[in-house]
């Protein structure tokens, strides 16, 4: 007896999809035009199953029903699709923005947020457990709540970065679910006996997989790390020295020389990173793109992401009750640590990457912190 596949609930039939499209399109000819908007997919029963956005609306959505093959992302959609909803911006960047909101809002199972930003940056992310490491991302994924450090460039360039930095401190790099066993831990005797890791055996890894390190030893020499990546550039360094001095006190000369190369190859990484890390307090300013449709809006960025959203001034009355805003939006001292709350990503790797793509846009931009505008490639 054969087996007849099921279809999911939700997907219409072939001729209900045929039907759709048909309104869909004849909808889109009537009404779409060619300006900055954001658009909505929604299914029968009413679930957003997919956002976009575009620079020209019209264009876009005509794109859908031109699809060449059933597997194309968008001929899957529009399969799913029983109406579309669309709204015109002011810009391409306040359409970029929307649509972010937008994915962040109704999560439609058809987006991967971020994914299209993410490709020529990447994050440096604290992964917590019982030995906390860092771990090279492209985005936050749904780690919310977590510390990331950056943006960078390059992900490959800053993972060998990151390797040296965990070679230099010992840190671990293995698989998150690698058991731990603390050399302070009471139940020491269930340690395997060998490491299946060589990194500690070469002395690259203080061990905490195999009791060569205490817990609070082991988080001391994260703290480094971290403090480093900070740009607390001393504290790393000035550690390492003490241990240095200690051990030529205790003429322990082979364990001084391993410290001292430490902290030479500590010193050569801080360049590294530094060359590395985007200049997130270089987008710092008002901007305000060219309406294609609508008023003029400006936006308040501080440190890459969008502070506030006003509509531009055009009177005199206007302009002065729009700096009080601005100022309002620079008055207060924020920490600068190099970390980026996790549900901020998104948006500043929309915004770097905005400017970094177009940099001509940094024309129309106010200056309103001390900070240089300067975009490194
Ligand atoms: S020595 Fe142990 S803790 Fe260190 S990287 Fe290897 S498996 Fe991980």
């Amino acid at each position: 007896m054969s087996r007849r596949r099921q279809r999911p609930p939700f997907l219409p039939t072939p001729a209900e999809s045929k039907a759709h499209a048909v309104e869909m399109l004849a909808q889109v000819k009537a009404g779409a035009r060619d300006l900055p908007g954001v658009y909505e997919m929604r299914s029968a029963d009413g679930e957003i199953i997919y956002v976009g956005k575009s620079k020209k609306l019209r264009t876009r959505l005509l794109s859908y029903f031109r699809a060449e093959y059933p597997a194309d992302k968008g001929a899957r959609i529009l399969r799913e699709a029983a109406e579309i909803q669309w709204e015109y911006v002011p810009s391409e960047f306040a359409s970029l923005l929307e649509e972010l909101a937008r994915i962040k809002r109704y999560r439609p199972r058809h987006n991967v947020a971020g994914k299209r930003d993410a490709r020529h940056f990447a994050f440096i992310r604290v992964a917590r457990g019982a030995a906390e490491s860092f771990r090279v991302v492209r985005g936050a994924g749904s780690d919310e709540g977590g510390v990331f450090f950056g943006p960078f460039h390059g992900a490959m360039q800053l993972t060998e970065a990151l390797r040296e930095l965990n070679d230099a401190l010992g840190l671990r790099e293995c698989a998150l679910d690698t058991p731990m066993h603390f050399a302070d831990q009471a139940d020491l005797f269930a340690m395997p006996r060998t490491p299946g890791c060589i990194r500690h055996e070469i002395g690259k890894c203080l061990g905490p997989c195999v009791g060569g390190v205490r817990r609070d030893e082991y988080a001391a020499r994260f703290a480094l790390a971290r403090a480093f990546l900070e740009g607390a550039n001393d504290v790393p360094v000035t550690a390492l020295r003490s241990a240095m001095e200690a051990a030529s006190d205790e003429l322990a000369f082979e364990r001084a020389a391993a410290i001292r190369d430490k902290i030479t190859r500590l010193e050569s990484l801080r360049a590294q990173f530094a060359r590395l890390r985007f200049a997130v307090e270089s987008l710092s300013f008002v901007y305000t793109p060219e309406p294609k449709h609508g008023d003029a809006v400006s936006y308040v960025i501080r440190r890459g992401r969008v502070r506030a959203t006003l509509p531009a001034p055009r009177t005199a009355e206007e302009r002065r009750a729009f700096d009080a805003r601005v100022a309002g939006v620079f008055a207060p001292v924020e920490r600068t640590d190099g970390t980026v709350p996790s549900h901020e990503i998104d948006e500043l790797l929309l915004v770097t990457s905005w400017f970094t793509r177009s940099p001509k846009e940094l024309e129309r931009t106010t200056a309103l912190a001390p900070a240089p505008f300067t975009l490194s490639a």
